[in-house]
């Protein structure tokens, strides 16, 4: 890594590849402490570049965008997991780069993150990797059915997975998915889902953020509460396994794990390099948010302080609620406990994250209630 001098304090510059509502929260963060941002995304709408000092409009393979970001930027980061690995590790020859490229190449690529996960004995779902259609028939007798079958690169949001029961419907799925590399995976009932959003910084401390309880719709975060409703020993199992992951990786930024609960089981899920959106509880609960540790551990700074300050229900808006009018936000508003972030996205689009708000309240189970009524009303 060149050697800037740590930590990078306000009025440097920092960097992020990609523009979306994370780069976004990233940013404002970072703007909040006086650094100065520049985001590269090809977006001109970006919701990060609308947010930030610099928006350099190119594609993240870009020779000449990646130059000015490494020679302009005192440390880089990224907010999404797809940004190829090579611009990584061309921008590390001009500054600070957190995550770094190897960790990144593992954890964008399910087949990769699958089998590292297994070689590092942390608990999965039943999985196997499939390269061809010939792989279904054994991948299947070892996940059992159903099963659902995952693309290895670029799914999101339950996008490229199928549900499949026979053999029959995981060769259509396959076959749908273009025959590209896939992870089929064992169907688990879930008990409940949980997350853990951590930092760690370049001398190895870790710092967690409480465990977030997650609740999916069609594959796509609805609801996070924090604390989780799990027992302590359950709680605690989770934070060490992300830290575990973490260490193993020898990651420096900000990650979160996702893990399955079943019976008193934990599996992980998946891993992202990044923010994640079960963490969006911290922007209002805790002493230090996602994005502010982002900065920080960016930064080279000391870690902020994780501290739940109260328990929070967060609900994310999706696009679905702009038919008949749109969202009530007077509704919403109306709350003094509702805390609203919109990350100004011009077109609602079914499915797209608009937005989220927070509930908070001395007492979890009123937080959750009011969530789900505005999440009804809004
Ligand atoms: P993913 O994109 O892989 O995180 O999947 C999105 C959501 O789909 C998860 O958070 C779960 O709610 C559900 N899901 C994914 N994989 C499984 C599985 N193997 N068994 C049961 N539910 C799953």
């Amino acid at each position: 890594m060149p050697s800037k001098s740590l930590p990078v304090l306000p009025g440097a510059t920092l960097g992020i590849l990609g523009g979306g509502q994370l780069g976004r929260m990233f940013t404002i963060a970072a703007r909040t402490m006086g650094y100065k941002v520049m985001v590269l995304d090809p977006d001109f709408s970006s919701p990060a570049g609308l947010m930030a000092d610099v928006h350099l409009q190119a594609d993240y393979t870009d020779a000449d965008a990646l130059r000015q970001l490494g020679e302009r930027c005192d440390a880089v980061t990224t907010e999404f997991e797809n940004v190829p690995a090579a611009s990584l590790i061309a921008l590390a020859g001009w500054c600070r780069v957190s995550p770094g490229a190897d960790a990144v190449a593992i954890v964008q690529d399910r087949s990769h993150e699958k089998s590292w996960l297994a070689d590092n004995s942390f608990a999965t779902a039943p999985f196997a990797l499939v390269n061809n259609e010939a792989d279904l028939d054994t991948a299947l007798a070892k996940t059992g059915t159903p099963a659902l079958l995952k693309v290895s690169r670029f799914g999101y949001d339950g996008k490229g997975q199928a549900r499949v029961a026979t053999l029959d419907e995981a060769r259509a799925a396959f076959r749908e998915f273009d025959s590209q590399p896939c992870v089929l995976e064992g169907f688990v009932t879930l008990e409940r889902e949980v997350s853990v959003v951590l930092a760690r910084s370049d001398d190895g401390a870790c710092a967690l953020f409480p465990v977030a309880e997650n609740r999916h719709e069609s594959g796509i975060l609805d609801v996070s509460i924090a604390p989780a409703r799990v027992s302590d020993s359950l709680a605690q199992q989770a934070r060490n396994m992300a830290r575990d992951i973490a260490n193993k990786l020898g990651y420096v930024g900000v990650m979160a794990v996702e893990f399955f609960i079943a019976g008193d089981q934990l599996m992980v899920n998946e891993i992202a390099p990044r923010p994640h959106n079960s963490g969006h509880y911290t922007l209002d609960a805790c002493v230090t948010d996602q994005f502010e540790q982002q900065v920080r551990v960016l930064a080279g700074l000391p870690l902020g302080d994780t501290r739940l300050l109260s328990p929070v229900a967060m609900v994310n808006i999706l696009g679905d609620r702009w038919h008949n009018g749109g969202p009530h936000w007077d509704t919403l508003l109306a709350h003094p406990n509702i805390k609203l972030h919109l990350y100004g996205k011009e077109a609602a689009r079914p499915g797209r994250k608009m937005g989220h708000f927070n509930v908070l309240d001395a007492d979890l189970d009123a937080a959750l209630q009011l969530a789900e009524q505005m999440r009804h009303a809004l």
